[in-house]
């Protein structure tokens, strides 16, 4: 099978001269569940691991969430949308209420240290010669990411998964694989990835509208500002939605951030790109699922907008930048 993003339905390089010169490529992956292979690049599949070397663990306190049963009086007074102000002051840490025919429990969450540390789930493998966008330090041809599937509430940049990286040469790695650990505790379901195979598509991007120099920037709000409801627009259209690798990265939630590297001050390299939704039916849909509508009960519609499952960020991404020249390969997370 080939994916395919549906033609671009605005040719932004000739609609801004001067455009062209900060175009740059991304890999698009197109995850789709499937039955990964442990050699190949895929989400959620199993990673190529030497078999002498320890299984990375998460020793850092996890939020949880905390379920208490509230006698009948309580919850009375509670009602079904309490003030949660009033109601945090009673209860640190308060989320929600819950009225079920066989009671009321009240939902708090809180932060706590995790009695064993707990092995990180596999996220990715990305292979060089699979992915053509894949940022690399020198000497490398393979990334491999994990994480540890609970909230970290300490976590800089976002409240997510604490995420960890293998840069590797595929040479090296010889002898038997290590295969995950069971894990100690279950993940928190939204950062659990099914298994799925990719399929790589190269496509066009065009920076943030921040990012560009100032006129041409301003040109760029201009023409978004110009569009009526529904039509194509620079902001849909510039950077691929779902999960890819290089590219421009979208400040859509926070306005741009600078993702500076504290090594040498220089600015890091947008890596990886995971995001909850592939493209909701928008211009980043691909040709060979365009006739599928958006639909939580048609599960074809599910796998092609939703297929890891995973659910990231404040809003919809979680992004994953690097200094490629610096020792150790530093990074930085943020969260849109
Ligand atoms: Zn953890
Ligand atoms: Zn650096």
């Amino acid at each position: 099978m080939k994916l395919t993003t549906v033609p671009r339905p605005l040719d932004l390089a000739q609609l801004f001269p001067g455009l062209a010169a900060h175009a740059r490529t991304a890999t698009r992956l197109h995850p789709r569940p499937g039955v990964p292979s442990i050699s190949g690049s895929h989400v959620g599949g199993p990673l190529l691991w030497p078999a002498d070397e320890a299984w990375p663990r998460c020793a850092q306190p996890h939020r949880v969430e905390v379920r208490h049963p509230v006698p009948p009086e309580e919850a009375a007074r509670l009602g079904s949308r309490p003030d949660p102000i009033s109601t945090a002051r009673r209860y640190p840490g308060y989320f929600g209420v819950e009225h079920h025919a066989a009671g009321t429990h009240l939902i708090t969450h809180v932060t706590r240290p995790e009695p064993v540390s707990g092995p990180l789930l596999p996220v990715a493998q990305l292979r060089a010669q699979d992915v053509p966008d894949l940022p690399l330090p020198a000497g490398k041809d393979l990334l491999q990411v994990l994480w540890c599937p609970h909230v970290h509430p300490e976590v800089r940049d976002q409240s997510g998964p604490a995420v960890r990286l293998r840069w590797r040469a595929q040479a090296d790695i010889c002898g038997p694989s290590a295969a995950a650990p069971a894990p100690v505790r279950e993940p928190d379901e939204m950062f659990r990835p099914r298994a799925c195979v990719l399929y790589p598509e190269q496509v066009v991007e065009y920076p943030w509208w921040q990012e560009l120099p100032e006129q041409l920037g301003r040109q760029v709000r201009a023409f978004d500002d110009s569009r009526e409801f529904g039509q194509p627009s620079y902001y849909a259209v510039s950077q691929a939605r779902g999960w890819k690798v290089g590219g421009h990265a979208n400040w859509g939630s926070t306005d741009r951030q600078p993702m500076t590297c504290e090594g040498c001050s220089r600015e890091m390299t947008l890596v990886l790109s995971m995001t909850s939704s592939e493209s909701f039916g928008g211009t980043w849909r691909t040709e060979q699922e365009a006739d599928l509508e958006p639909s939580w009960t048609d599960p074809r519609w599910r796998d092609a907008d939703r297929p890891t499952g995973v659910s990231v960020g404040w809003d919809d991404a979680l992004r994953i930048f690097a200094c490629l020249s610096c020792p150790g390969t530093p990074f930085r997370l943020n969260a849109q």
